[in-house]
């Protein structure tokens, strides 16, 4: 329990990461600068130098906006002004919604006992 905690604090309370390093491409296997950036290249082959790290915040990003799609109340370009409206409404109600069950929740949480 406590020897767990202490171990990882130490491990990493060890460990100073320098602004700009070397990183060892793993395309080409040469040895290049490093800013610790998602972005940074090889400048041997211009590979991706974290490549696998980028793959995951492209499809993290890929993933936020198709739930904005998914969501009903975003009104879309392919909507009429029919639709845009029902959407603002439907969002007003949404907005609500939530506040009334947020206003609830707090009120139980505060509530004695
Ligand atoms: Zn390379």
């Amino acid at each position: 329990m406590w020897g767990e905690h202490e171990g990882k604090g130490s491990i990493f309370s060890n460990v100073q990461l320098p602004m700009a390093s070397q990183k060892k491409c793993p395309s080409c296997g040469q040895w290049t600068v490093w800013n610790v950036s998602i972005d940074d290249t090889c400048e041997h082959c211009g590979a991706y130098l974290m490549a696998r790290e980028r793959a995951y915040e492209e499809a993290r990003t890929e993933r936020i906006k198709r739930d904005k799609e998914k969501f009903l109340f975003t009104i879309k370009p392919t909507d009429n002004a029919l639709q845009r409206v029902a959407r603002r409404v439907g969002y007003v109600f949404y907005v609500t919604y939530v506040a009334i069950l947020s206003l609830i929740t707090a009120i139980l949480f505060w509530l004695p006992g």
